[in-house]
């Protein structure tokens, strides 16, 4: 099969023939309807040396995926050849106290997994390619009805990092409460939608450029707001002075934490979901009462699962432009030059 595959840190990948995988006990094979590319992607083929990760290439990319199951290792029950399915990307060891619970990101005996701290496109091979091997059936989820592969690749990842940020902070958003999305791209404006669909709270979207305002209002926020030096007044005035009662970082920059925190009202929360790099200083005097700060690291399976269905409900319907597999690295692209429209999925 065809796979496309990053060779060694910094470098471009590259869509190469490899053999195709077949699965050992408990394991499934999934061929692959849609795999999502992932601005940390980008990531990883522009920044990552050795050490910056317990793992090191080469592998598939491609950590947010969806098919149909194509073979299944001995003793797997509950799966049927054909069936559709996600893929829960993040495999931990399985037998910690958070993995237990399904929250694999966080697994705390790492060096049990198959790939510490990763998963397919993570270290071990991913979904963009013909097919993928997912080595426990526990990561293979049927699709509820009305949710088709390609819909369902971007939902593993843009639909359930920002899904798990959201829901952290449900108590949160009651009526009359205040969301603010800062950066409205591939997760941002899922997290909108997010918002919209499971709390009351009204949603102020914050980013630079125009047409992701827009993208925001179609996705529902409720008032938008253009990144800069008058922003965190901005909300402000729009929260009776109060300020956000929840901040979600889609950026995680210097400038966009300052502005979380400028923005933020006591007793909120500000979540940095972005992988920015940015840093925000926290003492008595420089944050808001009661203001905590937490980052978030993707989801947990029983969470896909409820994502999955805001999916196929049609209440949340991440935009997507998709990609052959021979166009995978135009994706990547247009995604660099912050060209590409809303989340790219290769269907292979
Ligand atoms: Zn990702
Ligand atoms: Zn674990």
């Amino acid at each position: 099969m065809r796979a496309l595959r990053l060779r060694e840190w910094q470098s471009e990948p590259e869509l190469v023939e490899v053999p195709d995988p077949t699965p050992g006990p408990g394991q499934v094979v999934v061929r692959i309807g849609g795999a999502g590319a992932c601005h940390s992607d980008l990531h990883l083929m522009d920044e990552f040396e050795p050490g910056t990760v317990p793992w090191n290439p080469p592998f598939t990319l491609g950590h947010e995926n969806a098919g149909w199951v194509h073979a299944l290792g001995d003793g797997v029950t509950g799966l049927s050849v054909g069936q559709p399915v996600a893929v829960f990307g993040a495999w931990g060891c399985g037998t910690c106290a958070r993995c237990r619970l399904g929250i694999d990101p966080y697994c705390e005996n790492p060096s049990a997994a198959p790939v510490p701290s990763g998963g397919g496109g993570l270290g071990l091979d991913g979904g963009m390619a013909e097919f993928e091997l997912v080595p426990h059936a526990r990561h293979v989820v049927p699709l509820p009805e009305g949710l088709d592969p390609v819909q369902a690749a971007p939902l593993t990842d843009a639909g359930l990092t920002p899904y798990h940020a959201v829901r952290r902070s449900w108590p949160k958003l009651p009526p009359g409460s205040t969301a603010v999305v800062i950066g409205v791209g591939g997760l941002g404006h899922v997290g909108v939608q997010i918002l919209k669909a499971t709390t009351a709270a009204r949603v102020i979207a914050v980013d630079t450029r125009a047409e992701a305002l827009r993208l925001a209002e179609e996705c529902g926020a409720d008032r938008t707001v253009t990144s800069g030096p008058t922003a965190a007044e901005e909300i402000r005035d729009a929260t009776g002075g109060r300020g956000a009662d929840v901040v979600l970082d889609f950026v995680g920059a210097d400038s966009t934490l300052a502005l979380g925190v400028a923005a933020a009202r006591t007793v909120g929360d500000l979540t940095i979901v972005g992988i920015g790099g940015g840093t925000v200083g926290v003492s008595f005097f420089s944050v808001p009462y009661e203001l905590s700060i937490a980052t978030t690291y993707w989801g947990s399976r029983p969470e896909l699962v409820e994502v999955l269905d805001l999916g196929a409900r049609g209440l949340v319907r991440p935009s997507i432009t998709t990609f052959a597999l021979d166009d995978a690295l135009d994706a990547y692209r247009q995604m660099r030059d912050g060209t590409l429209e809303g989340r790219a999925v290769i269907v292979p």
